[in-house]
């Protein structure tokens, strides 16, 4: 067996776990309630899901485990954030293994459906490869953050656009997929936010310290020194400012 390092701990995964939205509980009566929703939609007809790695694993395997209809399960990694909290606003695909869809009733599974550019150009993507419906089932919903038209037509909760979630599969920067509830990830340093704290702490403090050293310039030569400047000039009738001008 390997044995386990440490190490490659990212710095910016210091953020604390905030308020918990959603209790494991919760989830587990709200995908009761979603599973019937899709259900009741599909009637019998076989599904093929497309489940958007790697933030909907879980949800996928728990809402596929509560349908009772015939289900094939694909999956497709797509990715737009790069370990920050703000959309990318692009995507990058990998694994795009979805060819087997024609003619199939396609339902993708997202995470968290935030500005749509992720779920509108997979949508786009897969609809190319002609299945007999599309649809998009996420497991969150920020609506206002919207900024492409990307239709979802089943969704667990809402959360509010300012709040950057994690858990039951949502990650920052890789990390607290693992929790089984939602929550809200509090305190987010930037990177620059982040070097300028820890400059702080190296900085060595500005006020000078007093010398203990006594030499030429010690403070009592240097004002007997000028006391006698000022005498030679008063004696030569000079101001001594002359210099300054
Ligand atoms: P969109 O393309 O809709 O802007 O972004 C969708 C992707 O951004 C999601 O699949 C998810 O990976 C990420 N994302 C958006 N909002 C959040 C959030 O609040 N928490 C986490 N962990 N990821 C988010
Ligand atoms: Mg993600």
């Amino acid at each position: 067996m390997m044995p386990l390092q440490r190490g490659g701990e990212v710095s910016k995964a210091r953020a604390k776990i905030g308020k918990v939205l959603f209790t494991r509980e919760d989830i587990e009566a709200r995908l009761d309630e979603l599973a019937e929703e899709i259900e009741q939609h599909y009637g019998n007809r076989e599904l093929t899901i497309v489940a958007l790695l790697k933030g909907s694993l879980f949800f996928t395997v728990d809402l596929v485990r509560r349908l009772s209809l015939p289900v094939r399960v694909d999956v497709l990694e797509v990715s737009s954030y790069f370990d920050s909290t703000s959309s990318s606003g692009g995507i990058v695909l990998s694994n795009y293994l979805v060819r087997d869809v024609r003619d199939r009733h396609v339902l993708v599974l997202d995470d968290i459906v935030d500005t749509g550019v992720t779920l509108a150009r997979t949508l786009e993507l897969i609809r190319r490869e002609k299945p007999k419906s599309l649809a998009a089932c996420a497991f969150l919903n920020k609506k206002r953050r919207r900024r492409v038209d990307a239709p979802v037509d089943f969704y667990g909760f809402e959360v509010k656009a300012r709040d950057f979630v994690v858990g039951y599969g949502l990650d920052y920067a890789q990390r607290y997929r693992n929790l089984p509830y939602l929550a809200v990830l509090e305190k987010q340093p930037t990177a620059r936010g982040t070097s300028r704290r820890r400059a702080a702490r190296k900085k060595p403090s500005r006020r000078p310290r007093a010398s203990k050293k006594k030499g030429r310039s010690s403070p009592k030569r240097s004002s007997a020194r000028a006391k006698a400047r000022r005498g030679a000039a008063r004696r030569k009738g000079s101001t001594g400012s002359r210099r300054r001008k």
